[in-house]
């Protein structure tokens, strides 16, 4: 049923119609994982920020104050909002998480000879920024497309010592959760140092960084209901007191001659540039009302995993792809007999206005594993990709729902599958 649990704010378009066959349909959105709609709440804080939108930190108009305020205010509310402590920990607001992992992956100055452990899980903004400094060492997965936390310890105890271990707070594929803590734990005990994906857990789960032992953590703004182009990157001030930053420019340097530059004090250093403002201000925003709300979304979306699973459980043909029992997000990856991926998503959208996606999800390693591709089939897969031959790539379809989705939206999607 829809359900009688209380909702969140409503969302920016959850009433949006779409045409499938001629007629208007209710859009039903089932790919929160890739992006949400923005929520009523963000958008009343950047109306009310529009009228002093104004450059950050180089005006003495009282415009440009209040911006300035707004702007260092919102660090202090992201750097809370991940529980960490704003006198040893800042938060920076690159653009995404892929921005914000390629950031940390420059700054902390690694070469070719250190060691980065990750794991198969991982989403590519996690693994290419690791990938271009550092050599991996990968923690492979089960068919399952999980990973023990024994098999992260023994490679954190490989020699050399890894420098980071960098993984995702949960998959945006399978929705996994991986012990955190417990992994947190090990690397922190070695002296390695902790980097989370935050991408998709941030959105649907309170991230306690100190209590964690988590040292840096990225995630997306418009994952969790703000818009595109600002994420929170929060990290240790200490790992940003020295060397050049990933962006240079303006506002990132205190005096400069064609000799010498004198570097700005952190976090001035490492945002150069005039920074988006209302997309910081709109994450704030967002950040204040998911803290707010984190118990009503862990309701609602303990129900709509349970509806994912009983829905998806009666469809002929369908194979789901990861852990289908334990805590998870309620996001769900599978397969359909005999159709292809992208043929279901197309359908799904054409003849039923339900909007998922289908592919590998920016995680190849961690589809050719769920897939059981073979050496040879992954060679296949890119000399296809290689060739754009789009129709013969490997991938499975993704439904993923938010804490904003009404539990009705998926008895729709079992529907439609069927
Ligand atoms: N990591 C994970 C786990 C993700 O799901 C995503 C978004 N699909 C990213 C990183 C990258 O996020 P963005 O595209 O906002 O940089």
């Amino acid at each position: 049923g829809t359900g009688t649990l209380p909702r969140r704010d409503h969302l920016v378009g959850a009433d949006l119609h779409v045409p499938v066959a001629g007629e208007p349909r209710r859009y039903v959105d089932l790919d929160a994982a890739a992006t949400t709609s923005a929520s009523e709440a963000v958008v009343r804080a950047v109306e009310e920020f529009l009228p002093w939108y104004s450059s950050v930190h180089r005006g003495a108009g009282a415009k440009s104050q209040v911006s300035s305020a707004r702007y260092e205010q919102a660090r202090e509310t992201l750097v809370r909002f991940v529980g960490a402590d704003p006198a040893t920990h800042v938060a920076l607001f690159p653009r995404n998480t892929t921005e914000g992992l390629n950031l940390i992956a420059f700054r902390l100055g690694l070469t070719r000879d250190d060691v980065v452990v990750t794991t198969a899980v991982e989403h590519h903004a996690n693994l290419l920024p690791w990938r271009r400094h550092a050599r991996l060492r990968v923690v492979d997965v089960d068919q399952s497309g999980t990973f023990d936390v024994a098999a992260v310890v023994a490679a954190l105890d490989e020699r050399p010592t890894p420098r980071v271990l960098a993984v995702s707070g949960a998959s945006n594929v399978t929705g996994w959760l991986p012990d955190l803590a417990a992994l947190a734990a090990a690397a922190r005990d070695r002296g390695v140092l902790v980097v989370v994906d935050g991408a998709q857990l941030v959105p649907h789960r309170q991230v306690e960084m100190a209590a964690l032992g988590i040292d840096v953590l990225a995630w997306s703004g418009h994952k969790m209901f703000a818009p595109f182009g600002a994420g929170g990157l929060v990290l240790g001030r200490r790992l940003l007191a020295d060397g050049e930053p990933f962006l240079v420019g303006g506002g990132s340097v205190k005096a400069v001659s064609y000799e010498e530059v004198v570097w700005a004090d952190t976090p001035d250093r490492d945002d150069a540039g005039s920074p988006n403002v209302v997309g910081v201000v709109a994450l704030a925003a967002a950040a204040e009302e998911l803290r707010a709300g984190r118990e009503r979304n862990r309701i609602q979306e303990e129900a709509l995993v349970r509806a994912l699973d009983d829905e998806l459980a009666t469809v002929p043909g369908l194979r789901r792809l990861g852990p289908t029992s334990g805590d998870r997000l309620p996001v769900a990856a599978f397969v359909i007999d005999g159709v292809h991926h992208g043929e279901v998503a197309a359908r799904l959208a054409r003849e039923h206005g339900i909007g998922v996606r289908s592919g590998c999800f920016c995680a190849h390693p961690y589809i050719g594993r769920l897939l059981a591709l073979t050496r040879s089939e992954v060679e296949q897969f890119h000399e296809d990709a290689r060739a754009d031959l789009h129709d013969r790539l490997p991938g499975a379809v993704r439904v993923s729902c938010s804490s904003a989705t009404p539990l009705a939206d998926v008895a729709v999607l079992g529907e439609a599958l069927r």
